[in-house]
């Protein structure tokens, strides 16, 4: 079925999405990185960009917070663009885990194999897959660059967090050496843990992140720069893995309920993909158990809600003036 939506019905169901889950409570900042745990837990942000690149924000969508697990989608574009759909699938993998985001026992299950780039596991090997092999400065031009594009504009290392993080991630320690024992690491180990760990540590807006989100929806065009970031075939590869296993062991309940491809991050953001239609971010500290934002879920929720749509819904979604 044809659907049609003016630019202000979308505007309105922002507004009102916003507001109603402005007071929501529940959730608790992310603690085992000590930076995170001292960011104020009432900052709110939403922000909707159309295909055209209008933009729609509401609340604290230019403050910084740090990236975390949401630059793993900006890293498995990258290296789908460098290695190729087929060599991501087969070094590293696409499936969900159902396990939190930090397993180790998720590496055990899956037989040796980091499962997909939106896991920890995966994302440290997807670093260690970035070219060229062996030079870590030119490699992280390559992961800030590609930031750079997707986002529109340039976002910055945030040294305290990156400081943070780098003296606690013990686990991910754990993680890297292990896929090292099992041959998944494609670099040297501790310079793609580093890498890992600097991309998380990076600061974006909610603006930035749904510019991204809009770049994923229209198929590697940046609406903000009118520049092509990747080809048009991988767009389908990005989405899969966003609604696979975006929100980890949480993922089916999300899409089921939602309707929208997301992606969570630790530092309280959300970047949620509707193919064609638009890309949507949220930023709210407090996370449930499985480590998503409770607010910015509820948010982006709100917006699918009141405008009737769904990435299954099987409706041709136009957005007219
Ligand atoms: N840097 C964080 C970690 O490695 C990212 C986790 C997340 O955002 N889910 O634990």
């Amino acid at each position: 079925m044809k659907k049609t939506l003016t630019k202000n019905m979308v505007r309105q169901a922002v507004e009102e999405a916003y507001n109603e889950t402005k007071t929501l409570t529940g959730g608790k900042n992310a603690d085992y990185i000590p930076f995170l745990a001292n960011i104020n837990p009432d900052l709110f942000g939403l922000s909707l960009t159309l295909p055209d690149g209008e933009q729609f924000n509401f609340g604290d969508t230019d403050y910084r917070f740090g990236i975390e697990s949401v630059s793993k989608v900006l890293t498995a574009i990258l290296i789908l663009k460098e290695c190729g759909a087929e060599a991501v699938l087969r070094k590293i993998g696409a499936d969900a885990t159902g396990l939190p985001f930090n397993s180790i026992f998720a590496i055990l299950l899956e037989n040796d194999h980091p499962s997909t780039p939106l896991v920890n596991a995966g994302a440290i090997s997807a670093c260690s897959m970035v070219e060229p092999k062996g030079d870590s400065d030119a490699k992280w031009q390559k992961i800030i660059n590609n930031f750079t594009d997707l986002c529109g504009s340039e976002a910055p290392l945030l040294d305290e967090l990156y400081k943070s993080e780098s003296a606690t991630n013990f686990n991910n320690r754990a993680i890297t050496w292990l896929l090292r024992d099992y041959n998944r690491i494609y670099d040297d180990p501790d310079m793609s843990l580093d890498l890992y760990t600097r991309q998380c540590s990076v600061g974006i807006t909610a603006q930035q992140l749904s510019v991204c989100a809009a770049t994923i929806a229209n198929k590697g065009f940046n609406p903000v720069t009118k520049k092509q970031v990747f080809d048009e075939s991988l767009a389908p590869k990005i989405t899969t893995l966003i609604s696979s296993v975006g929100f980890y062991q949480h993922t089916g309940d999300w899409l089921y309920t939602s309707g929208i491809p997301a992606k969570s991050g630790v530092g309280g953001g959300v970047l949620g993909v509707l193919p064609g239609v638009f890309g949507v971010a949220a930023f709210a500290p407090p996370l449930d158990v499985a480590g998503n934002s409770v607010k910015a879920q509820a948010a982006v929720k709100a917006i699918m809600n009141k405008l009737g749509l769904g990435v299954f819904n099987g409706d041709q979604v136009e957005i007219t003036d």
